[in-house]
């Protein structure tokens, strides 16, 4: 973590898991675990039914609430689809987009990722932008490109003040879920690439400002580590961010880096 030049962020990823009847729970639990001074951002990207329940449950907590994905369109005849504006209107501050689940499961492409992004930005909603190779490309020593280019697809269009208003998620596809975490080394040598992608696409300064998180089975053990690489400013975390401990474990080592 760089301090000096970006603001940890430790955002928790619910998937489709938890119920509103549990958030008050939760948001009580975690009361308590948060430190008193806190130098990072904790965010809770939540499934829709549940944001106006965990927006509730965290009033107070210094815990902001995020969503999990957006349309790219404005309004209108879209059946099942929530706006960007929506989401703005309900008090939400981000937004996970690209994540691997939705590039396997709804064929997400990097144009589609770039348009959520644009239209986030367009309403004050911080995207999280997602990226990662499969183990196959990792074997394949591809990961430097596969990432390249979903970071350039990510930013199309962007200028380097759009840029600087967004958030990378490196999450390794194989580390997802898995329990396999990739080693500090292994996530720091992706973050520190990604951020010389940036710099050269943009400037030292878009470089500098932008907030690269990694993701992929980061828990209670493992996040000092991880948090204390240079180019790792802060965590998204599936599984260990639906229990309050180990989130709040997450969220102290990012305070104390
Ligand atoms: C994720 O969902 O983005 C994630 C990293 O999940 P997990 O921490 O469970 O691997």
């Amino acid at each position: 973590m760089n301090k000096k030049y970006r603001k940890p962020i430790i955002a928790g990823n619910w998937k489709m898991n938890m119920l509103c009847s549990q958030t008050k729970d939760f948001a009580d639990e975690l009361k308590p675990l948060l430190p008193k001074n806190r130098s990072s951002e904790a965010v809770l990207c939540v499934p829709y039914p549940l944001i106006g329940s965990v927006l509730k449950a965290v009033k107070g907590l210094r815990v902001a609430v995020g969503a999990q994905d957006v349309s790219i369109y404005d309004k209108g005849a879209y059946t099942g689809e929530v706006s960007a504006e929506m989401l703005a209107d309900l008090g939400v501050k981000y937004c996970i987009v690209g994540h691997s689940e939705r590039r396997a499961y709804h064929g997400e492409t990097d144009a589609q990722v770039c348009a959520k992004a644009k239209k986030l930005l367009e309403h004050g909603i911080t995207p999280i932008i997602c990226v990662g190779e499969t183990l196959e490309q990792r074997e394949l020593d591809i990961t430097m490109e596969w990432v390249s280019m979903q970071v350039k697809g990510a930013f199309a269009g962007m200028d380097g003040a759009d840029v600087r208003k967004c958030v990378i998620a490196y999450e390794p596809v194989w580390a997802i879920g898995t329990g396999k975490t990739a080693t500090a080394e292994q996530a720091q040598e992706v973050c520190e690439y990604i951020r010389g992608v940036v710099r050269k696409l943009y400037d030292a300064r878009t470089a500098r400002s932008l907030p690269v998180l990694y993701g992929g089975s980061m828990n209670a053990k493992n996040a000092a580590e991880l948090l204390a690489c240079p180019d790792i400013d802060g965590g998204l975390i599936g599984g260990a961010s639906l229990k309050p401990a180990d989130f709040s474990v997450i969220i102290n080592a990012a305070n104390e880096e």
